[in-house]
């Protein structure tokens, strides 16, 4: 049953299947249709056309020929922008229903959403005005040359897009790389299509040069990987776990294809003794079950000093039992669903096996039951206490709902086991001492670390991970605009 209220949301996802998109036409897909689920009822909310391997190889095709043909990647960068930004007046007028399109396939409240589609646009219009601002570098080395650097896009880019934030990710890689003057070939998640495919409605309503921006569905392990690895495509931006992304980045360094990688997290949040808890122990609760855990900079590790451990596990452990859980779809609701019910019975398998490793459930632990919706992925947000550093749950990714607090001593122990981790995505520091606080940043093992704060974000501001958890490469920024170009150096002899 589609639960969908608004009409433009009914009558997208009624389309059986709903197409993909490649070279500026709809197709119905060459192989067995995908079912896309609510996991806040575990019923279909939508059918998505499945391409093939020969299905990647015509929209490959597609891409090169569009960038070939100049009308995208040789345009003037202010008629780039100026497409861009008439793109992103619709994800605007219609932010509303990719708000909806994303609770449904994904379990995340509404206000969630909204808060997600809002960050895309945002995205959309940095690298919108980022597409005029692409500059060159004369190099003067003698007298006989005019030398000088231009960048140039890399041609055809594969953006591999995980469930967990599908418009936010899909624009994080598609925006720089379109500013950049790429052709892109996006293949979201197959169990969060959705919100890609409409951005692919938009792009046509926007009358955008066909082959440019195109959407394949399909298997990670076939259409992505065929995708990533076809001779066309030049560049791969690809976001999700960590060893499908390291298999990935391993394959397509035998191509020497540029490779973006942003993978797993087991992100450190440590509360000092002298922090601002009115402040610090909301901004824990927030770090980890904002989007139910399911992000990969999620502050999963809470490391709190001595003095103050018993007060902040009693304030996070009041606010996870607080969290109002309902109905994604309601106003109300601050803590949705997940994925889906494997994934959360996976999750509850973690809290046990780390209640045998030792640990005490401080709150939540179970299955959260919401009226009307028996068979909807939820459960009680956790905190778990007492945790072994080297128990598994205190080392890997969960990617849900549940926090592991350990208590500290002092400075040097919590930067020690925040760093003792083979992620290095992100990080807090809760203090009140700002020097303090900026020493213990600077010496975290993490690409982003947040100060008196957690989870911020904003399109200028890079985004990445040392360690596991990424490549050296960053998305978001200018620095994500030059990941998706190529430097060419000119020497022109002086005549
Ligand atoms: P996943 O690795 O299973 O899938 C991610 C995407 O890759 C999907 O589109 C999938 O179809 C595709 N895929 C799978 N195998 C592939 C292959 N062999 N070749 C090409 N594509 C392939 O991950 P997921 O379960 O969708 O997402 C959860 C993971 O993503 C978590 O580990 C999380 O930490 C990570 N993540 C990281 C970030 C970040 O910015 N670092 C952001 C979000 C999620």
């Amino acid at each position: 049953m589609n639960r969908a209220r608004n009409t433009t949301v009914k009558e997208f996802c009624a389309l059986d299947p709903v197409p993909y998109f490649v070279d500026g036409e709809w197709s119905p897909g060459v192989a067995d249709p995908i079912a896309v689920f609510d996991p806040a009822n575990g019923l279909p909310v939508a059918t998505v056309a499945c391409a093939d391997e020969a299905a990647v190889d015509s929209a490959a095709r597609a891409a090169r020929s569009a960038f070939d043909r100049g009308t995208w990647s040789r345009a003037r960068p202010d008629e780039r922008a100026r497409q861009m930004n008439a793109w992103a007046d619709l994800v605007d007028r219609d932010s509303e229903v990719l708000a909806e399109m994303e609770t449904l396939q994904t379990g995340k409240p509404i206000r969630e959403s909204r808060g997600d589609v809002a960050r895309a646009l945002d995205g959309l219009r940095f690298y919108a005005a980022a597409a005029r601002n692409q500059r060159g570098e004369v190099i003067d080395v003698s007298d006989r040359h005019h030398s000088y650097v231009i960048r140039q896009p890399l041609g055809v880019v594969a953006a591999i897009v995980p469930w967990n934030v599908p418009i936010v990710l899909t624009i994080s890689k598609v925006a720089p790389a379109l500013a950049a003057g790429n052709s892109v070939i996006v293949k979201p998640s197959q169990t969060t299509p959705l919100t890609a495919l409409y951005l692919a409605k938009l792009w046509e309503e926007a009358n955008l040069p066909r082959g440019v921006y195109n959407v394949i569905n399909g298997p990670g392990r076939s259409v992505g990987e065929t995708l990533c690895l076809h001779p066309l495509v030049t560049g791969m931006s690809f976001t999700g776990g960590t060893d499908t992304g390291l298999h990935l980045g391993e394959l397509a360094a035998r191509q020497n294809k540029r490779v973006m990688l942003e993978l797993g997290g087991k992100s450190p949040n440590i509360v000092l003794a002298d922090a601002d808890l009115t402040k610090a122990i909301p901004g824990a609760a927030n770090a980890i079950f904002y989007g139910q855990g399911q992000i990969c900079a999620a502050g999963s590790r809470l490391l709190v000093e001595a003095p103050i451990y018993d007060q902040v596990v009693e304030g996070v452990a009041a606010i996870a039992s607080s969290l109002q859980i309902g109905d994604p779809l309601d106003e109300v609701t601050e803590f949705g669903c997940l994925t889906s019910q494997s994934h959360r019975d996976e999750i509850l398998g973690w809290v046990d096996r780390a209640t045998q490793d030792g640990a005490s459930v401080a709150a939540g632990g179970h299955v959260a039951s919401v009226p009307g919706l028996p068979n909807g992925a939820f459960m009680e947000p956790t905190v778990l206490v007492d945790v072994p550093p080297t128990a598994p749950i205190s080392c890997e990714e969960v990617f849900g709902p549940v926090l592991v607090v350990q208590r500290v001593d002092g400075e040097e122990q919590a930067i020690a086991w925040a760093n003792d981790s083979s992620f290095g995505l992100s990080a807090g520091v809760w203090s009140r001492d700002s020097g303090r606080a900026r020493r213990i940043a600077g010496r975290l093992e993490a690409g982003v670390v947040w100060i008196n704060d957690y989870g911020v974000f904003n399109p200028a501001m890079p985004f990445g991970g040392v360690k596991l958890s990424g490549s050296s490469h960053r998305e978001w920024s200018h620095l994500a605009l030059d990941a998706y170009l190529e430097h060419k150096s000119i020497w022109e002899a002086n005549s």
